[in-house]
């Protein structure tokens, strides 16, 4: 037998399993007791019924809850961008690209130079609780810029996405005069659909598409989402962020694992979301971040849609690495509760990732969690801003 680490002295602990503890969503029990062993959560339980263990941690009377699982990301890109946010929140017209600023800086960096950037990021997420992330190419928009950019994620992180269908590349976009030879968004999504997708399923779990008005439209995101299934990928979609259309609908029915963003919604949609396999992830650093009007989560989770909770850090328009930041945005501007937001965040995220193995911390689990320098959960939201995490631990190792 493997040796057995006791994580004592727990105030609460957050399992995500309703089995355990107070029978709510968050499975809560005060005074707790983690046992791991090989990794793995192998008990979890209050701490007077607790079995021995071959070593103990003394957790401080601290809160304990499943590391976040960020499930929406862009951390596979170069450059800055801040002049153009500083414009934005001065109240100046800004006309210098978007994006495509940050499409021109990847191209031209080193697969080096992207390394170092994810990897910074990844461990300014770990910093702040997060033990699971998935990310995106989507700043290369050729073939060999947007494999090289999932080749560099798959040496990081297991959930990889490939986001060729982010915009349509510049050289194919019909607004741009150096796009004469191309042929279009058409000629750029066959692409996406084809040669840029046979170089690019061998390194991703997932196929993304931005359907959006200006992005790629309900037929392009079809045939490049279908297309990504015929090679084992799982679809997700940026559906609905900047106004109504039909990303949603279109996710729900090619069985997609979660639409992304959700800030423009029909009843419709909602029905849609509610009754489907599909999870509503919810990005408030997004509209945080361009003053735009929050996702409306209330609404999803009453209706009985599965609510996930990420940063979608990007250098564009959600620069924060910060779940706790995001949890305190969706209890004090979406009107979710701090157990349904901190559920979002955690477990939420795992089902956006189809992942039963995280998220939770009840036997068979990973033991990936984070103490917070506080006795509840609760504090993440109440406390905004301030630095709580302690502790965060994967696979039962303690790395920060
Ligand atoms: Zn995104």
């Amino acid at each position: 037998m493997s040796a057995t680490t006791a994580i004592t002295n727990i105030a609460s602990l957050v399992t995500n399993d309703p089995a355990l503890g107070d029978g709510s969503p968050l499975g809560l029990i005060e005074n707790a007791t983690l046992i791991v062993e090989d990794g793995e959560v192998a008990w979890a339980g209050p701490a007077h019924r607790a079995p021995a263990a071959d070593t103990a941690h003394d957790a401080g009377g601290r809160a304990a809850l499943p590391g976040f699982v960020d499930s929406h990301s862009h951390l596979l890109f170069a450059g800055d961008r801040t002049a153009e946010f500083n414009a934005r929140m001065s109240g100046r017209a800004y006309t210098a690209g978007g994006i495509r600023t940050t499409v021109r800086a990847t191209r031209e960096a080193s697969d080096e130079a992207l390394a170092a950037t994810l990897a910074a990021h990844l461990r300014e997420m770990l910093a702040q609780g997060t033990t699971t992330v998935e990310t995106k190419s989507g700043y290369g928009l050729t073939v060999d810029d947007e494999a090289r950019a999932l080749r560099v994620a798959a040496a990081h992180t297991e959930e990889v996405t490939y986001l060729g269908a982010h915009i349509v590349a510049p050289e194919y976009a019909e607004s741009d005069a150096s796009a004469h030879d191309a042929g279009g968004a058409d000629a750029y999504t066959a692409l996406v659909a084809g040669e840029m997708l046979d170089a690019c399923a061998p390194y991703a779990r997932w196929v993304d598409v931005f359907c959006e008005e200006g992005a790629f439209g309900a037929d392009q995101a079809r045939a490049i989402l279908t297309a990504g299934k015929a090679k084992g990928l799982i679809p997700r979609v940026h559906a609905n962020q900047l106004s109504y259309g039909p990303g949603v609908q279109l996710a729900v029915e090619l069985g997609a694992a979660s639409a992304d963003h959700c800030t423009h919604l029909t009843d419709a949609d909602v029905d849609a979301l509610a009754q489907g396999e599909t999870v509503a992830t919810l990005l408030p650093g997004c509209e945080f971040s361009t003053r735009a009007v929050y996702p409306d989560a209330r609404r999803l989770l009453d209706a009985g849609a599965t609510v996930a909770l990420s940063t979608d850090c990007n250098p564009g328009s959600s620069f924060t690495s910060s779940v706790p930041f995001c949890i305190a945005i969706a209890v004090r501007e979406m009107n979710m509760t701090p157990g349904e937001a901190v559920w979002s965040a955690t477990a939420g995220g795992a089902r956006a990732l189809r992942r039963t193995d995280i998220g939770r911390l009840s036997p068979g689990a990973r033991a990936d969690l984070t103490l917070l320098d506080a006795p509840s959960h609760v504090h993440l939201a109440y406390r905004p801003g301030v630095p709580l995490v302690a502790q965060v631990w994967r696979r039962g190792v303690r790395e920060v």
